[in-house]
């Protein structure tokens, strides 16, 4: 697709045109992988930050309760997430100041005792040194996620205070050069156009992402954002069907952490392949964009999303499968 078809479809109000979008990717979605979705487990496991980004809960001047789980607690944490059947471990973690005034060693041998498990690992760290994102490959890290959030560098600016676009890009690309998959990832709803979305979903394709994902913006308490609005849902969908659509075998994430157990329907429906954001109840994990929402009620587990799925003729593919989707050429 190019620019103009993509902004047309965003700007579309047509329902005709709007229901073949979701059935054409969805489609798609079912001709690349069957009945198969596949479920990432989220071990959010330090919520400390040095950055202030205007759009997130966790930025360091918010006055929250924050945590940073041991190593041995991360271990547990991931080892429940895998039994309870999920096919990767999402490992993130804030920018923390402590782990970037030490090192990372404790990072990097989590990532590679969950490997000898027997699981794949999704490190999402933040911007680190380039020494430590060798040490990520080294220990089997399979993908690096750190999204930009846009990729037009007046709204970055405003959205990831004094941060570096470039060094933002420079990690990514070089975890892709040293043989890591990357996700690149945008938030809807925080003031681009949708000229800005279709320039972001070309670049996604041109940097070689494997990962591609967008979440709509949730305002968050005691932030610079907090009196923006949630924007529609409609926009989300019509950009991970956009998505799929552009790039058939990628991974695109049905997000729990934006609507919840609730969302996973329609987010399936326009053609994401993947559910992120499950969290093992009552672990004291939170998620990002809602840090609470479903976890303790048990909403965000495998087995609530299995059930979702079945109704749809899906299911929850085995690691195998997993690894076979994510190292197809
Ligand atoms: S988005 Fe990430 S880097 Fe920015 S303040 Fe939140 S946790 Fe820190």
């Amino acid at each position: 697709m190019n620019k103009e078809e993509i902004i047309h479809i965003l700007e579309t109000e047509d329902e005709n045109e709007i229901r073949g979008l979701f059935e054409r990717a969805a489609a798609v979605r079912r001709r690349v992988q069957g009945d198969k979705i596949f479920a990432y487990g989220f071990v959010y496991f330090t919520t400390y930050c040095r950055n202030n980004c205007n759009f997130c809960y966790f930025r360091r001047s918010n006055g929250i309760e924050r945590y940073r789980k041991s190593e041995e607690e991360i271990l547990a944490l991931s080892k429940a997430l895998m039994d309870s059947g999920v096919d990767l471990i999402d490992l993130t973690m804030g920018e923390d100041p402590l782990y970037h005034k030490e090192n990372f060693e404790t990072v990097i041998r989590i990532i590679r005792e969950l490997k000898s498990m027997g699981t794949s690992v999704m490190i999402s760290p933040g911007v680190v040194p380039d020494e430590v994102i060798d040490g990520f490959c080294e220990a089997g890290a399979d993908i690096f996620a750190l999204y930009q959030e846009t990729h037009n560098r007046e709204l970055f600016k405003r959205l990831r205070k004094d941060q570096s676009y470039d060094e933002r890009m420079h990690a990514k690309l070089y975890a892709r050069d040293r043989g890591m998959y990357i996700e690149e990832g945008i938030l809807s709803g925080v003031g681009e156009t949708d000229s800005d979305v279709a320039d972001s979903l070309l670049a996604m394709g041109e940097m070689g992402a494997r990962q591609v994902r967008v979440m709509s913006f949730v305002p968050q308490e005691g932030s610079p954002m907090e009196n923006f609005k949630t924007p529609d849902r409609m926009r989300e969908l019509k950009i991970i069907a956009l998505m799929r659509i552009m790039y058939p075998e990628a991974l695109i994430p049905a997000s729990l952490d934006v609507d919840g157990i609730a969302g996973l329907r329609d987010r399936i429906n326009a053609g994401a392949n993947l559910i992120t954001s499950i969290i093992p109840p009552r672990s004291g994990l939170m998620g990002v964009a809602h840090s609470v929402m479903d976890v303790d009620e048990g909403g965000r587990t495998v087995e609530e999303a299995s059930e979702i799925l079945r109704s749809m003729g899906l299911r929850i593919a085995d690691h195998k499968e997993f690894v076979d989707f994510l190292n197809l050429k």
